[in-house]
């Protein structure tokens, strides 16, 4: 069968050797504070959609702005590392390899192109992880109990570097193989789950099977996770970025106040297979994206005219004592330093 590499047996072991060689690089930053990597991408081809190239930009700036602001690492992939691992599989080959070779990383954290941060003040409790070695976004009743394939969502989900996702990975990609693979087992899905389709396997379709089918290996160490929003669905969120703003304050990082807003369904490159309206997709887009701006350009005493305008305006009077500005909320964000001691 299929396989995504060679089987490391003793890479714990192995890993936790080359921590103790590497006292420079600790997989913990401070206490309760992992490492963490964030990991998207793309497709290495330019999108279809005229504006699709300039959406990615943004949205990559977007992960960029929340890990500056959280002092996380960032990788952003072009390429299409295996090609059995087309398309929405691309993410287990690139994080296998990743995974890998930076072993100073406890926690690998994929990110959808399509996902956008917008509360930039919230970070996830690391420390009630720290018994699991996959989060994501769902709850319990609806993987095991319904059997949904969208009781979970793997456009955001964070991933411990250790042999457990190793094998996680490699049992999880085995269903991904482009061809008769692929398309077998999106009929075993279709039978096994109780809400899908016979169209090809995709990646979460596959990973809530392994769940549902192997609970007993896998379960114990998923943690299902709904109290925020790790990932949002973004039609029920990007109407009400106004009514936030005037009753909640970012940190939050649930309904009130959404950590992620992820366009599922909305293809912002042009690919095929949106099941949205276009324009609502773009405009939620526009939307979303420029209420995360807010709370960074807020830092620095701009905000953009309204959230359906690329324009800004300045907010806060420039001063002669800059420094002497002082709120705590913002002085984290802008100096993560001062957050990880
Ligand atoms: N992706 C990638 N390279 C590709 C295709 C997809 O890195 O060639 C990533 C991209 O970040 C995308 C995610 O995989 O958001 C999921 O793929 P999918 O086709 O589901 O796209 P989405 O529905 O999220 O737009
Ligand atoms: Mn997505």
């Amino acid at each position: 069968p299929y396989s995504l590499g060679p089987n490391v047996s003793d890479y714990d072991a192995r890993r936790a050797a080359w921590l103790a060689a590497h006292p420079r690089f600790p997989a913990m930053v401070a206490p309760e504070r992992p490492r963490v990597l964030m990991v998207t991408g793309s497709s290495p081809r330019r999108c279809k959609e005229a504006e699709g190239d300039h959406v990615l930009l943004r949205a990559f700036k977007n992960k960029a702005d929340y890990c500056r602001v959280h002092g996380l690492d960032i990788f952003y992939s072009n390429a299409v590392l295996d090609g059995e691992m087309t398309g929405f599989w691309t993410k287990l080959p690139l994080l296998r390899a990743l995974m890998v070779a930076h072993p100073e990383a406890e926690l690998l954290w994929w990110v959808d192109s399509d996902a956008v941060f917008t509360d930039m003040l919230f970070e996830p409790p690391w420390g009630r992880y720290a018994g699991h070695n996959l989060v994501l976004h769902g709850r319990d009743d609806e993987v095991y109990g319904a059997r949904s394939w969208l009781g979970a969502n793997t456009g955001s989900f964070v991933l411990r570097n250790c042999r457990w996702s190793l094998d996680l990975l490699e049992a999880w990609a085995r269903m991904g193989p482009r061809g008769p693979v692929r398309d077998r087992y999106g009929r075993v899905f279709a039978a096994a789950l109780s809400d899908r389709a016979p169209w090809e396997a995709d990646d979460q379709s596959a990973l809530v099977y392994l769940l549902v089918t192997e609970r007993g290996r896998w379960g114990g160490k998923v943690f299902l996770e709904s109290s925020y929003h790790l990932h949002g669905f973004w039609e029920e969120i990007v109407g009400r970025y106004e009514e936030m703003r005037s009753r909640w304050r970012p940190g939050l990082g649930d309904e009130r106040w959404p950590l992620v807003t992820h366009f599922v369904g909305c293809k912002p490159c042009g690919e095929p297979g949106a099941t949205y309206d276009a324009v609502a997709c773009r405009e939620g887009m526009e939307r979303a994206l420029n209420f995360a701006d807010d709370q960074i350009l807020g830092l620095y005493g701009f905000q953009h005219e309204s959230l359906g305008t690329m324009a800004v305006r300045r907010v806060r009077n420039d001063t002669g004592r800059p420094l002497d500005a002082g709120d705590e909320e913002i002085g984290l964000l802008l100096h993560p330093e001062i957050r990880a001691a």
